[in-house]
């Protein structure tokens, strides 16, 4: 079987190229053609001799995901990718472009098993994780058709990104080495819906990428609804991990709350909300729901304005993050594949 090349790290091209007879070298020549200088095919790899280039053609395929749709029709700007990945299923990625750079919001799972009620990917249920080449060719296609560098990777589209942890941090790994894609490590982004073990497992492994935690609700209970997954580790347990990873990574990380209009965005959820954000050091993003399912929808800006005035003064970093894209779908929360493999 041919070895797929995207997704490998710069020790395993070494490995690969040693495994098919060549020297150590002509491996980290093959990760900077794929990571560095993007290449298409094999052909364009001009310093590799010609008969490595027949070598690995023999041997090896770079990626094997197609882009099925580009969806640029949204008036930000943003652009949504449906890639088809070799089992038939369907992903999407979001390219977002802002004033000083551009964001590449990327999936780690098809589907998701989590289930929280206002996701669209909920629906999909979990079909399956996505390998650490299926994560990184997402960037390195769109950086491609684009002809452009990105600046920033959010790991915000489908899926739970800690349940899918070491194709994550492995892919994570690949986009931020400065051998090949260099994109900063604070200017990637994992987000989790609240995983408390494997935060604590981030934490201690001292990874350098920015943290982020999906919030929702300062109430246990109306968390459990909203996610189900804070039945499994409950608020108390999830703000443990999340001091425990600031404490030890002396980062801050970043909680988000999606607005849902009359569900989450009272004074009552204001003030219990900012007891928690001034409880450790950390920012906060507050997001106006993005439409999606139709059991709730978005506040209106007066009272998103409203919430955020609850909120303060915070000793914090606080910024409203009006998604982009939400005119096609791509905005945060809205990924949900194709239609036709809904399950919910
Ligand atoms: S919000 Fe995230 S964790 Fe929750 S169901 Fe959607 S993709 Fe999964």
């Amino acid at each position: 079987m041919k070895k797929i090349l995207i997704g490998l790290t710069r020790q395993e091209c070494e490995q690969f190229a040693e495994d098919i007879g060549e020297k150590k070298y002509r491996g980290r020549q093959i990760y900077k053609w794929i990571y560095e200088k993007r290449a298409a095919s094999f052909e364009q790899m001009s310093d590799l001799p010609q008969t490595l280039r027949e070598k690995l053609r023999e041997h090896a395929l770079l990626g094997f995901m197609t882009v099925a749709e580009i969806d640029d029709r949204s008036s930000s700007g943003s652009v949504k990718y449906l890639f088809r990945l070799p089992d038939g299923r369907h992903i999407e990625s979001v390219y977002i472009p802002e004033a000083n750079r551009t964001t590449l919001c990327i999936s780690s799972q098809v589907g998701c098993a989590l289930n929280c009620r206002f996701c669209a990917t909920a629906r999909l249920g979990l079909k399956r994780n996505l390998t650490a080449g299926e994560i990184v060719e997402q960037a390195l296609a769109i950086m491609r058709l684009r002809d452009e560098d990105i600046t920033n990777i959010v790991f915000m589209g489908m899926g739970e990104p800690f349940a899918n942890y070491d194709n994550v941090i492995k892919a994570a790994a690949i986009f931020t080495d400065d051998n090949g894609m260099a994109i900063g490590a604070r200017r990637t982004v994992i987000s989790t819906s609240g995983l408390a073990d494997k935060i604590k497992r981030y934490a201690d492994e001292g990874h350098k990428y920015r943290l982020a935690i999906s919030l929702n609700s300062p109430f246990q209970e109306q968390r459990a609804e909203l996610m189900p997954i804070a039945k499994k580790w409950d608020l108390d347990a999830l703000l443990q991990a999340v001091r425990y990873y600031a404490i030890k990574s002396r980062k801050a990380p970043t909680f988000e709350y999606v607005l849902l209009a009359g569900v989450n965005d009272s004074h009552r959820h204001a003030l219990a909300l900012k007891k928690i954000v001034k409880s450790m050091p950390c920012k906060l993003n507050l997001i106006p729901y993005n439409p999606t399912v139709e059991l709730f929808s978005r506040p209106d800006k007066e009272h998103v304005d409203q919430f955020a005035r609850w909120l303060l003064p915070l000793n914090t970093g606080l910024s409203v993050r009006w998604s982009k894209g939400d005119d096609v779908n791509a905005a945060c929360g809205q990924l949900a594949g194709k239609q036709s493999e809904w399950v919910r």
